[in-house]
């Protein structure tokens, strides 16, 4: 008897482990398939069954399909995304609730080209600015910010971007807060900007000092008038009328260059015989006072026939040049033009025996308003822009101007100009 019941006891028990270990084996199944989000057959699993595992398959099935679609449209949604922004020329950043990087399009790298694989990555990592990263804790605080520039410093290359941000929801689903950036490049503006307010500084400037001097003299010539004797009051007059001519000239000169840096610079190209053209520019200099006291030498290429040029702003640019000659070299200098040809250019040279241009200078004789010498310039009646407009002339024609000078051993400008037409 108790040798049966023993018997029995055994029985049950060996079912039970076999029932157990069916019932181990199927939470396993159940387990996998939602890692996998692979919903599962019930009849896989005979040692699970009865009406409560065919429910439970039945719902952590549905749920498992529910959560794959689910999953399936966020990634589509996020593919969409992607595709969307990678498009957009302004340049945009999604950072998660840590400041990881979820999101970046195509057009932030073009912003930051050293800024490569930050999926992922700390914002601070990426991008190195303070002021930006407060930005973003404000944006996150606030909702949204108004547009902010901000200034990139990435290997002593300055950068100029404008930020505009705002939080957005976690895009993985999550209940963390993103937040979402559109970055537009301003750096060129910026340097337009700077140039510009340069410009207009120089220029009030130029214009200040003759003005300051024929206000002064006229103020003077009205008080005393009576008491002054004729010849201090024909030298005032004197004064002011030259006065009057440099701010004329002055003017004269930035109507050219702002002509020249306009959309439509008026060149009129025509085909030309450059010997009558160089030979006419120097005829009008030798009937010019003191004109004697210099040695002017000419010599061209008899190969060099006709080019295709803008006689009359070409003729300028020899004129400037020459100018320059005579203003800055002493009595008894010689000035040298000649004209070779060399390959597909013609190279135009304008030397003198002068005191030259020292080597700190030159890489800024062409800009507007430099000067070797302020005082000097000014008292031979220079403006600073003579050869900011030969430089603009010469580029219009598709040419290059450029400079050869040993202080002491005088100046050589060298004008490269294509024997065709400029495109
Ligand atoms: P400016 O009206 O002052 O002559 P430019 O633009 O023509 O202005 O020339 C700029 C500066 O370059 C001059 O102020 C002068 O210092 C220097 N320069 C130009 N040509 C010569 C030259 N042939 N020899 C020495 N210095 C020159």
């Amino acid at each position: 008897m108790l040798e049966t019941l023993i018997f029995i006891l055994i029985v049950a028990l060996v079912v039970m482990r076999s029932k157990l270990a069916g019932h181990h084996k199927a939470l396993r199944t159940v387990k996998n398939a939602l890692e996998h989000r692979q919903p599962f057959l019930r009849h896989e699993h005979p040692g699970a069954s009865g009406r409560d595992w065919d429910e439970f398959c039945t719902a952590a099935n549905g749920l498992i399909t529910e959560v794959s679609s689910l999953e399936k449209t966020q990634v589509s949604q996020l593919a969409q995304l992607e595709a969307t922004l990678g498009s957009l020329k302004e340049a945009v950043l999604i950072v998660d609730g840590h400041n990881h990087i979820m999101l970046a399009n195509k057009s932030l790298q073009e912003i930051f080209p050293e800024a490569t694989d930050i999926l992922e990555q700390r914002l601070e990592v990426v991008l190195h600015s303070v002021e930006f990263l407060n930005y973003v804790e404000r944006v996150r605080a606030g909702g949204a910010e108004p547009r902010f520039e901000v200034e990139f410093v990435e290997s002593n290359e300055t950068r100029w971007v404008e930020v505009t941000g705002t939080t957005t929801l976690a895009l993985d689903g999550g209940d963390g807060k993103w937040a979402l950036f559109v970055l537009h490049d301003v750096t060129r503006q910026k340097a337009l900007e700077r140039v510009r307010q340069e410009f207009v500084a120089n220029v009030s400037h130029e214009l200040r000092t003759p003005l300051a001097v024929i206000k002064g003299y006229i103020e003077t010539l009205v008080d005393d008038h009576e008491t002054m004797d004729e010849k201090d009051r024909l030298n005032f007059l004197k004064t002011a009328q030259r006065h009057t001519e440099r701010l004329n000239s002055l003017l004269d000169d930035l109507l050219t260059l702002s002509r020249l840096e306009s959309a439509s610079p008026g060149l009129k190209q025509e085909s030309i015989e450059l010997r009558p053209l160089i030979e006419t520019v120097l005829e009008d200099f030798k009937s010019r006072p003191n004109a004697e006291l210099h040695h002017l030498k000419f010599s061209i290429d008899e190969t060099i026939t006709t080019v295709v040029v803008d006689p009359l702003k070409i003729s300028q640019v020899l004129n400037n040049l020459i100018e320059n000659a005579l203003k800055y070299t002493t009595a008894g200098s010689t000035i040298e033009i000649s004209a070779h040809l060399q390959q597909t250019e013609i190279q135009i040279r304008v030397s003198d025996d002068g005191p030259g241009i020292p080597a700190v200078d030159l890489p800024h004789i062409f800009e507007r308003f430099y000067r070797v010498e302020k005082g000097r310039s000014r008292e031979k009646g220079g403006t600073g822009l003579g050869l900011s407009i030969v430089k603009h002339i010469v580029q219009l024609h598709g040419g290059q101007v450029s400079v050869e000078s040993q202080p002491g051993q005088g100046a050589c400008f060298v004008l490269s100009l294509p024997t065709g037409p400029s495109a």
